[in-house]
């Protein structure tokens, strides 16, 4: 069992945190080119090597003990407290969505920072440095342990494995408690995991030339009777639960019948109940899809499916009440701030299923267009999202 956490707010009379999180503030103008040049280092997915040795560095620089990289990327440095219990980790992503070649260089105009990455996750890593620095800078003890990892494979495909194999593997048995760092106000507690399923789904034929083989089934047409259906797919307002087709690809020319075509879907939901629902209307979907356009012509050239699970993020919840919950939540309101409490699909719904308490934090700011190529960051009152995670950590581990 986690010990007790502390108060937040008796936190604030303590002069190693007051100091701590005066540093915070001092620093953020630091912390923003930190931001800044961390993103520039290119992290396409499954490509965070570099990114990963130069968080390695400064967490050797800012005096972490234990730094080393685990087998599947992740950075690992330790703050050791006067036990090795409770362990909390508090973590942000390594890696972006953008592939090789993105031009993430930052623009800054004034107190908006602007480039892909900027706000996700170049945001959280800025914050947790800035955590770290001022936990030493302010000469903070604390009774547990604060380990820190800055983890591969958050988006998408990554399918979170660097934080799965932080659970399963690295420090399997050793975590009480995972607090994730993301874009967002410094009040934005996401509590609940989003889980989803995406397949890539791959139709095959014999093809053909579109007028001298006319008549034999179709890759192309069946993935169109698939993905139709996939379009009247009935889904609850809650839990929260949705369907996308977000890539579809196939065929060589206009005038052959295709030989291959595949589509990409995901599917969320905020239980594992009503995720797996539609999971089986997708999986009827595309069988129905594949009898009808091979009954239509007959089986001639009978297209047949290959249905690839690409990802897999589990559903999961930290309940309101649970005490990182409301250590997080009484954190906030020490800085003034008024917390707000959601679900997201994060590094936290790994913990969150093991029932391991979990939550994902903002890293402060107002960060928007995460995941396009305009992405921006306004640093107005930054420094709030590091304070709140501070105090919430601190509190934890006193
Ligand atoms: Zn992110």
């Amino acid at each position: 069992m986690m010990s007790a956490s502390v108060e937040p707010k008796s936190l604030l009379s303590d002069p190693t945190i007051k100091a701590a999180l005066a540093a915070i503030e001092r620093n953020e103008p630091e912390t923003l080119n930190e931001q800044a040049r961390i993103t520039e280092i290119p992290a396409p997915p499954f490509a965070e090597t570099v990114r990963g040795l130069e968080l390695k560095r400064l967490f050797e620089k800012l005096g972490l003990k234990d730094v080393r990289i685990d087998k599947v990327g992740n950075v690992i440095g330790v703050r050791p407290g006067a036990l090795a219990k409770p362990s909390v980790v508090v973590a942000a992503h390594l890696d972006t969505v953008f592939p090789e070649g993105t031009d993430v260089r930052v623009k800054r105009d004034g107190k908006m920072l602007r480039g892909p990455g900027i706000g996700d996750d170049g945001r959280g890593l800025a914050a947790m440095l800035s955590v770290i620095r001022a936990l030493d800078e302010g000469g903070v003890k604390t009774t547990g342990t604060i380990t820190f990892v800055a983890d591969v494979g958050e988006e998408g495909l990554g399918d979170l494995r660097g934080v799965k194999a932080l659970f399963n593997d690295t420090l399997k048995g050793n975590i009480d408690s995972f607090i994730s760092i993301e874009p967002g106000s410094p009040g934005r507690i996401i509590n609940a995991g989003v889980g989803s399923y995406r397949y890539r789904v791959t139709f095959k034929g014999p093809g053909g030339h579109s007028y001298g083989a006319f008549g034999m089934a179709n890759p192309i047409h069946a993935l169109g009777r698939a993905i139709a259906k996939i379009g009247d797919i009935k889904v609850p307002a809650a839990p929260k639960t949705t369907f996308n087709v977000g890539r579809i690809n196939g065929g060589t020319s206009v005038n052959s019948i295709a030989f291959e075509s595949w589509f990409e879907v995901d599917m969320r939901s905020e239980t594992m109940v009503a995720l797996d629902a539609v999971k089986e209307q997708f999986n009827a979907a595309v069988a129905d899809a594949v009898k009808v356009e091979n009954a239509r012509w007959n089986n001639r050239g009978a297209v047949t499916v290959d249905i690839d699970l690409v990802g897999l993020r589990p559903a999961g919840l930290t309940p309101e009440d649970s005490a990182i919950v409301k250590t997080a939540g009484a954190s906030v309101v020490a800085i003034g701030g008024i917390p707000s409490y959601g679900a997201g699909s994060t590094d936290s719904n790994v913990p969150m299923q093991l029932g391991i308490p979990a939550v994902t934090l903002g890293g402060g700011g107002v960060a928007s267009g995460a995941h396009s190529l305009t992405e921006a960051f306004d640093s107005t009152d930054s420094h709030l999202g590091p304070q709140a995670v501070l105090l919430t950590v601190v509190a934890l581990v006193r």
